[in-house]
């Protein structure tokens, strides 16, 4: 028989901290709240036995957020053998709330005070056993994130899981509730026994509509119970639920009072002084942009861009196409053969992963940007500035996660309790350059711009500039107009990023940029190049007679107000549907990189042919901020639940995509010596249209969107 463990807590306790600590895994440890939005299960290391389970972080067992909500139910319904509630000891007084209600459910609960060396650090001291005795559940004092005290937890896990142990405190309410509560136990004992009485009896009591999907009362006993709650209703002047709320909120000051003692030390941290800095209202923009840039600046242009060239030079270019053709001269394959090899796959997943070094430096500073604590001010900082437009700072964690791949980036979104934010965020999550996106950014900035520092810095740019004019044209609608929803998040302190977390981040990213290499983009590079080396009657020939050909340049003339008409370009960028990547993959195959790479400028030399600088940016923002690749396209379509609001996303996305391309191309020839023609004036038109989308008033708010935050708010 299994032993199942559940890790509970309130988010960014160091949860998943402690599961790879308990399992070895590596799950994403991120520095800001939301991370975990799915449960993640894993076998205790040296017992394999015992499954651990992280769970979303929560902050209580109120179903508001969809977090929430899978939390809750597994607790409740599959219920674990036993519960490890993780507290953050630094934070103890919030992460309290969520314990008491941990310890009505039924399942036994051991404590894991985490964070204790912070604790420490700051001179505090906490009673552990007082604690235990007036919260009715063990306490063991973690630092997950050292590895002390993890294996401790899991053993008392193990045992209250065997012995069913389930202390279940019932002091934490006044008399009278307490009294209110028994008899509504006794009502509701005889409808089911196999109920955690206590647990539903507070359910009830709070008038929490998602329990009477789980029990059937008859009429006589809901109107008992219902005579049970006003009784107790009038007697304090308040509602069951803020009733329930209060008294927790009392008991857990009492017992804040007498087990924690906190030094009288007045102490400014290091963390303090450099937020003074960072979050100050007028640097910490300018500051964000400065480290962003110096970020692209090091990843795409200097370092990884060096050894980018390398690689392609020395390596794509010259080694493996040499002894590819040396080997298959030597076997004496088939043209066809030799053609698939050389100018389809080494071209076209060669010209991809080539870009590897860059994507890697990249991964590598935001995983340390994000592990020092730095990100999680961004998400504040942008708060800031989203909650200007009826933004929330809550739809740029996702964000913040797309910068890596934009499907988790999506997912992430499930933080977001307002149904129309969180799917205004779902559609502007994609905006940010995620990894895929690199490769066609450093191979723009790369073969057009010479290299220039600026190109991909202003990729990314671009990115939060599509999202905040979108966000506050979007909001501006009836679909998603509504108060922004308070946002909370504690800032966490900062710390020297640790080696190895860092490097397992990076590398993880890395290996499933890989991968898709292998396989995705593989995939999409021979099917590319057999459309590009046979003709409709499926004779080899020169490609610009080939099916591909007279495909792009069948779609070509979509693109010329953009000012890349030309049919390798269009291609390209409808490959990159399938992934990104596919677009440089493309042009891989397209543009023959194989047959004359040794020489990267020759290369280069072939694209600076079909674009201008102007188109090639034109090209870049398109590719940027178009309907993201089939992935993430259905991560919208499960998110959204909705194939609808799937269709809406994505055109959404296109349309602005060409919009803001064709401005920038149209307006740039004005500069660059074109006269004034259509194009231009319907540039024009789109930026006053554009303009007015911008600053006209809101649509008024139709049905008032219930605010599930405000109680939130109460709890943190
Ligand atoms: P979760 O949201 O609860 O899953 O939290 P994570 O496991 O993602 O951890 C959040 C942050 O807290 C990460 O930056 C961890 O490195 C850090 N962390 C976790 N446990 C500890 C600990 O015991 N001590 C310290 N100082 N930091 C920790
Ligand atoms: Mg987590």
């Amino acid at each position: 028989m299994s032993i199942k463990i559940a890790l509970a807590g309130n988010p960014n306790c160091g949860k998943t901290t402690m599961f790879n600590d308990l399992t070895g895994s590596s799950q994403y440890v991120g520095n800001w709240p939301g991370v975990t939005v799915e449960k993640k299960e894993g076998k205790l290391k040296g017992n394999k036995n015992v499954i651990i389970q992280d769970l979303p972080g929560i902050y209580s067992l109120s179903p508001y957020t969809l977090e929430e909500v899978v939390s809750r139910n597994y607790l409740i319904n599959e219920k674990p053998d036993s519960i490890i509630n993780i507290v953050d000891g630094s934070n103890i007084e919030r992460n309290l709330y969520l314990t008491t209600q941990l310890a009505e459910i039924g399942v036994p609960v051991v404590m894991a005070l985490n964070m204790i060396d912070i604790v420490r650090k700051n001179g505090d001291t906490i009673d552990t056993k007082k604690l235990g005795e007036m919260l009715g559940c063990e306490v063991v004092e973690t630092s997950a994130l050292k590895g002390i005290g993890s294996k401790d937890v899991a053993q008392k896990a193990i045992e209250l899981a065997q012995s069913k142990a389930n202390k279940i405190s019932n002091n934490i309410f006044s008399d009278s509730v307490e009294k209110a509560i028994s008899k509504i136990e006794n009502i509701i004992k005889e409808s089911s026994n196999d109920l955690n009485l206590r647990w539903f009896a507070i359910k009830l009591f709070e008038r929490d509509e998602k329990i009477n999907e789980q029990i059937s009362l008859d009429g006589n006993m809901k109107s008992e119970i219902e005579e049970i709650i006003s009784d107790c209703e009038s007697k304090f002047d308040d509602d069951g639920e803020s009733i329930i709320t209060n008294e927790r909120y009392e008991y857990i000051s009492k017992v804040i009072k007498q087990t924690v003692h906190t030094s009288n030390k007045v102490k400014v941290s290091v963390s303090d002084k450099v937020d003074r800095i960072v979050t100050n209202r007028i640097l910490a923009l300018p500051i964000f942009v400065g480290i962003m840039f110096l970020v692209y600046y090091f990843s795409i242009s200097t370092v990884g861009g060096w050894m980018t060239d390398w690689v392609n030079d020395n390596f794509f270019g010259d080694f493996v196409p040499n002894n590819v053709q040396w080997i298959l001269n030597s076997i004496g394959t088939a043209d066809w053969l030799n053609s698939l090899i050389l100018d389809g796959i080494v071209a076209g997943v060669g010209a991809v992963l080539g870009f590897v070094p860059q994507m890697a430096m990249l991964f590598l500073c935001l995983a340390i940007l994000e592990d020092c604590g730095y990100m999680a001010r961004i998400a504040f900082i942008m708060d800031r500035l989203f909650r200007r437009f009826g933004l929330s700072g809550k739809s740029f964690i996702p964000i913040l996660i797309g910068t890596g791949c934009g499907v988790p980036g999506i997912m992430a979104t499930r933080t977001i309790e307002n149904e129309r934010d969180r799917r205004m965020t779902v559609i502007v999550t994609t905006f940010i350059p995620c990894g895929a996106k690199l490769p066609i950014i450093a191979l723009i900035a790369g073969a057009l711009f010479k290299g220039a520092a600026w190109v991909a810095p202003s990729a990314y740019f671009i990115g939060i500039a599509a999202i905040i004019i979108s966000g506050i044209i979007l909001k501006k609608t009836k679909l998603f107009v509504g108060k922004p929803a308070p946002f909370v998040m504690e800032l966490p302190p900062y710390h020297v990023p640790g080696v190895k977390g860092v490097l397992i981040h990076m590398w993880e990213r890395s290996k499933a940029f890989m991968r898709k290499a292998g396989t995705v983009i593989l995939l999409a590079t021979v099917v590319i190049w057999f459309l590009s080396s046979f003709s409709w009657r499926m004779q080899m020939v020169d490609i610009e007679q080939s099916m591909l050909a007279s495909i792009g340049r069948f779609i070509a003339p979509i693109f010329t107000p953009l000012g890349w008409d030309n049919w390798r370009a269009s291609v390209a960028s409808i490959t990159g549907l399938v992934a990104k990547e596919s677009v440089v993959g493309t042009f891989g195959v397209l543009y023959g990189f194989s047959s004359v790479a040794d020489n990267g400028a020759e290369v280069w030399g072939r694209l600076q042919s079909s674009f201008t600088m102007l188109s090639a940016y034109s090209f870049l923002i398109f590719n940027l901020l178009c309907a993201p690749c089939f992935a993430a396209i259905g991560a919208v379509r499960t998110e959204m639940n909705s194939g609808k609001w799937t269709l809406f996303s994505v055109g959404y996305q296109t349309g602005f995509a060409y919009i803001i391309a064709l401005i920038v191309y149209e307006i740039g020839s004005l500069f660059t010596g074109k006269t004034f023609g259509v194009g231009s004036a319907v540039a024009i038109a789109f930026i006053l249209l554009l303009l007015y989308m911008i600053f006209r008033k809101p649509s008024k708010v139709d049905v008032e969107v219930t605010d599930p935050d405000m109680r939130r708010k109460e709890v943190v």
